[in-house]
């Protein structure tokens, strides 16, 4: 075991604070990294602040970070695909049990037994794993993504959630040339929405309560923006949508968008509000419509979209911020004041 720097909150109101944790020493299997930029995610604050408490109750300490991008400093005897000096990357997930029929189908974000990046059983060291809120990590070379020599390293990091997880449901409900489809809510995961429907090729309707983000949207790939909160706006695009991806952190009123989906539409959350969204079932049975979630995606994916991100030239804007910034971050994220994802350059963390 070894030393590595980290920032942690003790309790759900709990500032940031400097800690040092124990990391394992890379077995066989094993890549160690040495951290460089680690994205902040909205499931990070919901996290540390124990607001999914009924669904994933936070275990304190609590290190999060899982859009983790850094360099390779040693890797295990058996490890094949890396070496140091490489740059690589790890997301939401780091183990799972790889031999269940969803590992089998190569669909480790479905795996009952799977290990997230924080706040999971640690099966090396007992505990719960600690994330990218770190200068250093340890992790099984399956869970190990390579980045494209051609991306920004700050602006890559968040593709390892925020990318993933808006990628893989358009992949998955046929967002493409010709599709009208539409992007709920404009922070962190929507602005890859953005990015990545209109790199299909999709009419992208952004939809936003944020009027000042308007030109962002029309820069970052929309066709057309629609203040949300502006009824006669969200009437003229009822019944018209192919698919719609929401991206919203808090409480909002999922009916008015899936009244805006065609025949056979789709609805699918992403994002992860606390509390249930209620549904006019009617909604639904008129056009057949359907409303669902997806979590993240699976390794074999993540490398497909980093690729896809690689050769589209594609990353997320960021705004750097140094480690010491994370609680003021957090506090701009509720306000929705994020453009479009802040990551932390881990550079930082040596001065501690
Ligand atoms: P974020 O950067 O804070 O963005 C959320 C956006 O939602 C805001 O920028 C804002 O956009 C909009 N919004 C916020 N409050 C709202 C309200 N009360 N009503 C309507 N719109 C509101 O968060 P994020 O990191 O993108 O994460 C978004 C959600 O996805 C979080 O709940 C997170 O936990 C979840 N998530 C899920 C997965 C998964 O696997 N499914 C993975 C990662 C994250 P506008 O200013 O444009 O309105
Ligand atoms: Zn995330």
């Amino acid at each position: 075991m070894y030393n590595s720097k980290a920032y942690s909150v003790a309790s759900a109101t709990s500032p940031f604070a400097h800690t040092t944790i124990t990391r394992r020493d890379p077995t066989e299997q094993d890549v160690q990294i040495e951290i460089l930029f680690c994205g902040i995610c909205h499931s990070d604050l919901h996290q540390a602040r124990n607001e999914w408490k009924d669904v994933m109750p936070t275990v304190y300490p609590c290190i999060p970070g899982h859009e983790i991008v850094g360099r390779v400093t040693k890797v295990g005897a058996a490890v094949t695909k890396f070496k140091p000096g490489d740059i690589a990357a790890v997301g939401c997930m780091v183990d799972s049990d790889g031999t269940c029929p969803e590992c089998r189908a190569g669909l480790e974000q479905f795996c009952s037994n799977f290990t997230l990046t924080y706040n999971f059983p640690d099966k090396h060291l007992g505990g719960v794993t600690y994330g990218g809120y770190s200068d250093s990590i340890v992790v099984d070379q399956r869970f190990v993504l390579r980045v494209p020599a051609n991306l920004n390293l700050a602006g890559a990091a968040p593709l390892l959630c925020a990318g993933i997880t808006t990628y893989s449901p358009m992949r998955h409900w046929g967002v493409t040339k010709g599709k009208k489809v539409g992007v709920v809510g404009l922070g962190g995961l929507g602005h890859m929405g953005v990015k990545f429907a209109h790199a299909f090729g999709a009419h992208v309707v952004v939809f936003t309560t944020s009027p000042s983000k308007k030109d962002d949207a029309f820069r970052l790939g929309a066709d057309e923006v629609v203040i949300s909160r502006n009824a006669d706006e969200m009437q003229k695009h009822a019944g018209s949508f192919d698919f719609i991806l929401d991206a919203v952190a808090a409480e909002h009123d999922i009916n008015a968008f899936i009244n805006l989906l065609g025949r056979d539409g789709n609805l699918t959350m992403v994002g992860a509000p606390d509390k249930p969204l209620p549904v006019a079932v009617f909604g639904l049975i008129f056009k057949r419509r359907s409303f669902s979630g997806s979590p993240i995606g699976s390794i074999a994916e993540t490398q497909e979209m980093l690729d896809f991100c690689g050769q589209h030239n594609i990353t997320s804007d960021v705004e750097v911020i140094p480690i010491q910034k994370v609680d003021e971050a957090y506090e701009r994220l509720i306000k929705s004041d994020v453009k479009y994802r802040f990551s932390i350059d881990m550079a930082s963390l040596k001065s501690e």
